[in-house]
């Protein structure tokens, strides 16, 4: 078996706390099933200690001159780079997802550091010269420590699209990432505190997420939070953010809709389409789900997609043949099989996949179920697992409304090769970010987030450096 090297503890003031009493959490491999290694679980003592630090952290960074900040971001993105194949390993351990994968949102990580560190110095304000003689300066400054809580889904760069924007502009940061994958992100601590981040600036906890998340909320150090996860969760700490008026960046669930027009390159769609669904077990936020494909081309795009599943690989990630993982944990299976039942109890066909896969470990079966339903549960709650739905449709308006039909707004994707038409949808369509004809919707220099109950403000992008930002007006005369 591979070793699982890593030693798991929390980051506070510049040290890592574990042991001492603290009550353990275990991390298991959603694979084998197997315990790899016990976390400490973060007690108040622990968070009092992570929120002065963060407090003194932040006096500290605010002051520290931008390019100062940037070298050590640069820094720390150079040794993802160095340490990604240790980092990946962690990763697929922990999450499930192919090495390949892995590493490859390790490099996105560091990508994410170096865009921060470059774009938070032109963050110049600007200035409005009155012919009264009054000089109006308009400026952004960091809004104070930040409390982050990052998913299990993309560990590494979740909690880095967090941290990378907000030490850019000069916050303190409490990170709390997913409870499943804490090796991993502890790596990603490392190499922040191994570029020479001074100690305060960035804290690292685990444990009770909802323990965690209340006592953070309801400190008056904190001034901002970030969180990626479950719609659900975002509105219980919506609710806590009421009380000390504090902003937040909610990056909730989706229910990505996929047009497939009959105008579209087939088989090219098929070959994106296909990996795509079942990139990362289907756990991903904007991963395409309900597939409304124009009636003509219906019964063809079944069948291209069932052949093109068959030869999907489910595994182990550290083998190098395996195309798809395990789900993460073991809550997973058991959610997507209830929403395969119900739409299959509804008429549903099972085109490929759609069971669980005997043995150790949090296997679903790549799944393709067609003629779903508008009723079945599956084409409102997210799956979030590797399962694909299909409809047929007709026409332009029909499928619009089909596709703007649920509550969430996060991605939406089209395949059309008629340029009026993929103009009409990026405006017809209900969701924060839309790919026609391609899926390359998430990048350190464009904003990303959801409208509608996916969530609000944005991550990437000069947006996402604002958002750690608060805006002040100062009028000279
Ligand atoms: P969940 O709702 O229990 O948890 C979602 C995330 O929130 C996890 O990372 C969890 O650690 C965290 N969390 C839970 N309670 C919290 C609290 N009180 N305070 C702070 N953080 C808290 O769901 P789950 O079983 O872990 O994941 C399944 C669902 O979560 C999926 O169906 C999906 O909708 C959503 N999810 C979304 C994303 C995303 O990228 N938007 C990522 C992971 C999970």
């Amino acid at each position: 078996m591979t070793d699982y090297a890593v030693d798991l503890a929390l980051f506070i003031n510049g040290a890592w706390n574990a042991g001492e009493g603290r009550d353990e959490l275990p991390v298991l491999n959603p694979a084998t099933g197997e315990a790899m290694g016990g976390l400490p679980m973060a007690t108040p003592a622990d968070l009092a200690a992570a929120l002065s630090a963060a407090e003194r952290g932040f006096a500290l960074w605010r002051a520290t001159d931008v390019d100062a900040r940037a070298a050590i971001l640069h820094k720390t993105a150079a040794l993802l780079r160095d340490r990604a194949d240790s980092i990946a390993l962690l990763l697929t351990m922990e999450q499930g997802k192919p090495l390949a994968e892995a590493r490859g949102e390790v490099l996105g990580a560091a990508q994410m550091f170096d865009w921060c560190a470059e774009d938070a110095k032109r963050m110049y304000g600007r200035t409005l010269v009155r012919p009264s003689g009054q000089r109006s300066v308009v400026l952004q400054q960091p809004v104070g420590p930040v409390a982050t809580f990052s998913p299990w889904n993309f560990p590494i760069y979740l909690m880095a699209k967090k941290l990378a924007a907000a030490l850019a502009v000069g916050c303190s940061v409490i990170a709390k990432p997913a409870e499943e994958t804490p090796g991993c992100t502890s790596a990603l601590m490392r190499c922040l505190a191994d570029a020479g981040l001074p100690a305060g600036v960035a804290q690292l906890v685990f444990g009770d997420p909802a323990m965690i998340s209340s006592t953070l909320i309801a400190s008056p150090v904190i001034r901002k939070i970030s969180f990626t996860g479950s719609t659900a969760v975002g509105k219980l700490l919506m609710r806590q953010c009421a009380d000390n008026v504090t902003p937040s960046t909610m990056e909730l669930g989706g229910h990505a809709p996929v047009l497939i027009f009959a105008d579209c390159d087939l088989e090219k769609t098929l070959d994106m389409v296909v990996p795509q669904k079942f990139r990362n077990a289907g756990q991903v936020c904007v991963s395409p789900t309900r597939f409304y494909v124009e009636a003509s081309i219906h019964d063809a795009f079944v069948k291209g997609f069932a052949d093109r599943t068959a030869g999907v690989t489910v595994g182990n990630g550290l083998d190098a043949a395996t195309r798809m993982g395990p789900l993460a944990n073991a809550r997973r299976p058991g959610a997507v099989e209830a929403l395969v039942e119900d739409a299959i109890a509804r008429g549903a066909r099972v085109a490929a996949g759609g069971s669980r896969d005997n043995g150790p470990g949090n296997f679903f079966r790549p799944t393709l179920l067609a003629d779903v339903p508008a009723e079945a549960d599956i084409m409102r709650v997210e799956p979030f697992g590797p399962v694909a739905v299909t409809r047929p449709f007709e026409t332009f308006d029909e499928v619009v409304a089909a596709a703007n039909s649920t509550p969430f707004g996060l991605a939406a994707f089209a395949f059309t090769e008629n340029g009026r038409r993929a103009n009409l949808l990026g405006d017809a369509l209900e969701a924060g970010m839309i790919g026609i004809n391609n899926f390359a919707i998430s990048s350190a220099d464009a904003p990303f987030g959801g409208v509608k109950q996916s969530g609000y403000g944005s991550e990437g992008g000069p947006e996402g450096l604002a958002s750690y930002c608060v805006t002040k007006a100062v009028h000279l005369a």
